[in-house]
């Protein structure tokens, strides 16, 4: 059991699998300005496992596979099933954009994967094209359903709080998801938009300085008008969302909100980019490099002080003004 500098316990690690996406969201990825990383840079699901294997003998037993889009890496339901095996891991789940989910749902929980986290933030066609760049709908939608019926459970759908370029709030957004809740047993969280990110920050004039973000109390607000909310105790325990649900409904609702109240306190993260860096806190640009200490023959006692470094260079809590370098789809949202 590995400690910060700050009395937390370290239990999560999150893995990007790659840097790449099908998707340029306006407020991830640049439209005209995307560094990627060297394909050799990139670790290969060997030493990803490796990885794993380490980190759960340091009882970090929940992992999480995401990206950039984990879903366009070759094969990897593969990957899936090397670490399903890994003894002592307590949970492996993944994010995805979902418009690659439907013909992998099934194979993805064959392979041991446990649950799945979809990124949908409209269910308008047109404001989703435009939000993704290009993104095709109907593939989440039918991304969502295929991940129900794989039996990946639960099934969460993050959705971005923001008024887009024309300034007018997505109110009929956010009552659709509403109703999704409701009817579905999907567990929809309205997240915070964090435009502290690289991408966003060297990015400005294509759109997105028009973003605005928008208040959990305002999706309340909005929220109310189908009924009464009831706090609940959410679908999986731990985890920084608050969750609430209609009355009679199959799934809930659930808030997010790291800016205007930040979980640092209870966070027990660590994050590993796609080439190999351990990072302890999203918004703090400090690493620890794994990959070259693991070409060069490292031994996992060594991988070991090297998670134990990670671990103790966990700020306390992020300060807004210490920005990000880095987007969210390279360090792994
Ligand atoms: N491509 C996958 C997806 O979209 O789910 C996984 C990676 S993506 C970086 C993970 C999550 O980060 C998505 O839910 C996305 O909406 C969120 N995200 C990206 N940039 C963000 C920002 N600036 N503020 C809040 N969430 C952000
Ligand atoms: Fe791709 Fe996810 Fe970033 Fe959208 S949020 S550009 S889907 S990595």
């Amino acid at each position: 059991m590995i400690f910060d500098s700050h009395g937390r316990c370290i239990r999560y690690l999150r893995i990007s699998v790659t840097d790449r996406c099908n998707l340029r969201c306006i407020y991830c990825m640049s439209e005209r300005r995307i560094c990627l990383s060297d394909l050799e840079h990139i670790l290969t699901y060997e030493e990803i496992e490796r990885v794993v294997r380490i980190a759960t003998s340091l009882e970090i037993g929940f992992i999480r596979l995401t990206g950039g889009e984990p879903l366009v890496r070759r094969e990897v339901c593969s990957l899936v099933k090397r670490l399903s095996r890994i003894p002592g891991l307590t949970d492996l789940s993944l994010t995805t954009n979902g418009t690659l989910l439907e013909p992998l749902a099934s194979s993805l929980q064959k392979a041991g994967l446990k649950r799945v986290n979809i990124s949908l933030d409209t269910l308008d066609e047109g404001r989703f094209s435009c939000l993704t760049r290009g993104g095709d709908l109907s593939c989440v939608r039918a991304g969502i359903y295929a991940a129900l019926n794989a039996g990946l459970e639960p099934v969460k759908i993050n959705v971005v709080l923001f008024a887009d370029e024309n300034g007018e709030p997505p109110e009929n957004d956010i009552l659709g998801f509403a109703e999704m809740s409701r009817n579905l047993p999907l567990h929809v969280r309205f997240i915070e938009w964090m435009p502290a990110f690289g991408e966003y920050q060297h990015n400005g004039g294509d759109g997105r300085d028009a973003m605005k973000p928008l208040s959990e109390n305002w999706a309340k607000k909005v929220l109310s008008r189908l009924g009464k909310l009831y706090p609940y105790s959410g679908p999986v325990s731990g985890g920084p969302a608050r969750y609430f649900r209609y009355a009679g409904a199959a799934g809930s609702i659930g808030f997010i909100a790291p800016l205007s109240a930040p979980f640092c306190g209870e966070c027990s993260r660590l994050r590993l980019t796609s080439t190999g860096k351990l990072r302890s806190c999203l918004l703090h640009d400090g690493e620890v490099d794994l990959r070259r200490p693991m070409r060069n023959g490292a031994t996992d006692a060594e991988i070991v002080a090297l998670f134990l470094r990670a671990a103790q260079q966990k700020p306390a809590s992020y300060s807004p003004e210490a920005a990000s370098s880095a987007s969210m789809s390279w360090i792994g949202g």
